[in-house]
């Protein structure tokens, strides 16, 4: 028994030292009084993406790299459409002391969570396409977002289809001076898919517009999900459908398939779709006159923008007009704007 109480003490005294030997691992240097700031080489972004497999969000990050050359280096990661991936992807840009943060968060609830965790850690952060909750926002004075406002997209998204439904007084098929049509809905809880929805049809109705909504449901953004809810709806509402709004091009270029598929855009048959992006498939849509307008979600500035208030802030700068080339709203958001993109105008898209 003796000996089994000294073997206990024994493990519990070797814990207790090498417990020491870590508290007392000396702290990370610090830097010398007047030593010079890192240089720019030095500088690195820790940028997670939502999901790789998305159209518009591979356009950004292709944006967010070709803006980065020369200025900082970009570790981009694939966060897999899970919140826990990331917040493990957010913990490794931590240890790894990472200047910024960049993320375009799976779960914007989140957000919280993750600001927390930098804010610990000293490292600012700017999140982009996908907007935290403004009670969120207001945890730091490091944090930022960079995206478009929703609701303008949704707004001309509807207006396109009321220029459409007036000069084409046939396109009110069963003649009721109503507008019954199909809502193909983003993934839920996203700002982007819960205001476009609202807003593309308070458009149509404030222009004195009555509508009809035969059926409504998410294809989470997805082109496959988006042709299998329309092929569905087809068999459902058939000819009773006179416009689709598809909260983005991916969802719409799949319900055009599945429009296609019975029979729509041959002869005099034809159906309105409506969605947002003008993502280079959707441009080519339009040309082909299945699609009848998008709205254009900018890319190029979305991901420009990311990176620039990243790279002020890397520098230890605060964001302003000067060092990123864009306004800085309210101390912490860059917008975006939308434009309307019908074949009017698709060279400003294209
Ligand atoms: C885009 C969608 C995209 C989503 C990702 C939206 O702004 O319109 O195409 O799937 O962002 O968060
Ligand atoms: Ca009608």
């Amino acid at each position: 028994m003796k000996k089994f109480i000294y073997a206990v003490m024994f493990v519990a005294l070797v814990s207790l030292v090498a417990g020491c030997g870590a508290a007392a691992t000396p702290a990370p240097e610090k830097p010398a009084e007047g030593e010079a700031k890192p240089a720019a080489g030095d500088l690195t972004a820790g940028v997670a993406i939502y999901k790789f497999d998305d159209t518009f969000m591979t356009a950004v990050r292709n944006n967010i790299s070709a803006a980065a050359e020369g200025k900082i280096k970009v570790d981009i990661v694939d966060s897999q459409n899970a919140q826990p991936t990331q917040n493990e992807q957010v913990d490794l840009f931590i240890s790894k002391k990472m200047s910024v943060l960049a993320i375009n968060s799976v779960d914007r609830t989140a957000a919280s969570v993750m600001i927390d965790k930098a804010k610990a850690a000293n490292i600012p952060m700017v999140f982009f396409n996908r907007e935290p909750q403004p009670e969120d926002m207001k945890k730091w004075d490091k944090v930022y977002y960079v995206g478009a406002k929703a609701e303008e997209s949704g707004t001309m998204q509807g207006t396109i289809l009321v220029n459409y439904w007036k000069a084409h007084p046939e396109a009110d098929k069963n003649k009721d001076g109503k507008i019954q049509y199909i809502m193909l809905k983003g993934e839920p809880g996203h700002q982007d898919a819960e205001l476009r929805t609202e807003f593309s049809i308070k458009a149509v109705t404030d222009a004195g517009i009555q509508v009809e909504k035969l059926a409504e449901d998410t294809a989470m953004w997805d082109r496959v999900k988006g042709q299998e809810k329309m092929a569905a709806f087809l068999g459902s509402q058939g000819d009773k459908i006179e416009a689709v709004l598809a909260n983005n091009d991916d969802m719409a270029l799949g319900a055009i398939e599945a429009l296609k598929a019975a029979g729509y855009f041959t002869g005099d048959k034809y159906m309105p779709v409506v969605s947002v992006d003008a993502t280079a498939p959707a441009l080519e849509a339009l040309k082909a006159k299945t699609l009848l307008g998008t709205v254009l979600n900018d890319a190029k500035n979305q991901g420009k923008a990311t990176l620039m208030v990243a790279y002020a802030l890397a520098q230890g700068q605060a964001p302003s007009k000067d060092n990123t080339g864009y306004d800085i709203v309210g101390g912490q958001y860059v917008w975006v704007p939308y434009k309307m993109v019908t074949l009017d105008n698709i060279k400003d898209a294209e």
